[in-house]
């Protein structure tokens, strides 16, 4: 076996590595083209250093491809993404005509190579056009939706409609996000990579030297929430949520770790109402981290006792999958993807109230063994359901069915 599927068979275990073999022998040979916008920064393009590699070891002629564009180019892209996202958008014409001449000088570029593809995936809307542009493909074309795309602005849904119907088939992350269209849709969840620096083993010295860096007493309890300075993950709950538990557990400490406040108007001023919130609370620890803070990020997690993710609205919550990975009972709101993460009473906890946050906190943190079972079992979950080994299973399967035409089973040789 070679040396990247080895190190995810260690992680993941031999089963998975064994069916992604058996799934890629009849499509070994084919060649695949990935098509996004960005070679860094950014789920897709994380999620892409891993799979094209992986993609490559199993045998599939895997090539990854990106279309870049200027300034308008960009600014169109962005405005399709919050108006998927459900934000009322006006796109100005100049806009989307730069969007439209990027994918032509782009298909231009790559021509040759997506219409000899035996199989193309397009990645968000940036390049959904280029279908329309390569007339004598002859591959299979797929549109990858990362969005949540459940509430549309209705123009711009109708706009990138056009530019999608054709595709042979769609693949959204959840039920709720997809759009109905007209071809075969698949519904893959996203994952995390176990080996990358937010999510691998770590040493004991490197988890005290973050508890040090950040002042956090090892000998006392400590709960965490990691997440972006937003109204919607609720760090106001959460800081009374600890407020109402640290009665009950002497010397709690709690740690609200957020990335730093950029361009976002909004993440400074919640960010703002959080620390007015925690009113110089010294066990409250509000922790601004650079964009790259992967392994703080990690050894936070593996050092927490609980894992809260309070969120009032989320989308998938890969917070949840990360704490979960790293054997954490995770107590998260009960909406959106959170809730097929955490499996009540079994993963962890769904809540909808800061007191029923503080309830568990309590709960959690006065029988350990329960917690610790729940972690058990919480990162068990994740091996069998959220690891990228995973995702590239079901892309694997999808290809095999959409190649053969099957439409209900799938038979290995
Ligand atoms: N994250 C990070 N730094 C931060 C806050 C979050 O690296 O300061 C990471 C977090 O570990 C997770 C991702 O960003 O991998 C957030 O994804 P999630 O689905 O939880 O929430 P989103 O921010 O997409 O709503």
């Amino acid at each position: 076996m070679s040396n990247l599927l080895e190190s995810y068979a260690e992680v993941a275990g031999t089963d998975i590595v064994d069916q992604l073999r058996q799934l890629a022998a009849p499509l070994r040979g084919m060649k695949v083209v990935h098509v996004n916008s960005t070679r860094v920064g950014g789920g897709v393009a994380e999620i892409l250093h891993k799979l094209v590699p992986l993609m490559c070891e199993l045998g599939l002629n895997t090539r990854w491809e990106v279309i870049t564009g200027e300034r308008d180019f960009y600014q169109c892209t962005k405005a399709f993404h919050n108006g998927l996202q459900g934000h009322r958008t006006v796109i100005p014409e100049h806009l989307l005509r730069a969007y439209q001449e990027t994918n032509a000088r782009t298909a231009e570029r790559l021509r040759p190579v997506l219409e000899e593809a035996d199989m193309v995936f397009i990645h968000d809307p940036q390049p959904a056009p280029l279908l329309g542009l390569c007339p004598n493909r002859k591959g299979t074309w797929v549109w990858r939706c990362h969005i949540d795309a459940s509430h549309p602005d209705r123009h711009v849904w109708r706009y990138l409609r056009r530019f999608l119907t054709d595709y042979d088939a769609s693949v959204f992350s959840l039920a709720s996000f997809a759009q109905a269209l007209p071809h075969p849709e698949y519904l893959i969840p996203p994952s995390i990579d176990p080996l990358s620096d937010k999510n691998l083993e770590l040493s004991r010295e490197e988890i005290a030297a973050v508890q040090q860096q950040f002042g956090l007493d090892p000998q006392r309890p400590m709960i965490l929430q990691v997440s972006r300075f937003d109204r919607f993950k609720d760090p106001l709950g959460v800081i009374e949520a600890f407020r109402l538990a640290r009665k009950f557990v002497p010397g709690l400490q709690l740690v609200l770790a957020g990335g730093t406040a950029s361009d976002d108007p909004e993440g400074e001023a919640v960010h703002l109402e959080a620390q007015n919130a925690a009113n110089h609370d010294r066990d409250i620890h509000l922790l601004l981290l650079a964009p790259d803070a992967h392994r703080i990020i990690n050894a936070l997690q593996r050092c927490a006792d609980v894992v809260l993710q309070k969120s009032l609205r989320e989308g998938f919550g890969l917070t949840v999958t990360e704490a979960m990975w790293k054997g954490k009972p995770v107590i998260g709101g009960d909406t959106g993807g959170i809730r097929l993460q955490v499996i009540n009473y079994h993963t962890g906890f769904l809540v909808n109230t800061p007191e029923g946050a503080a309830l568990r906190i309590r709960y959690l943190l006065q029988r350990p063994e329960r917690g610790q079972e729940m972690g058990e079992k919480a990162r068990q979950f994740v091996r069998e359901n959220f690891l990228l080994t995973r995702q590239l299973r079901e892309y694997l399967t999808m290809l095999l069915a959409l190649r053969s035409g099957i439409t209900d089973r799938i038979e290995l040789s």
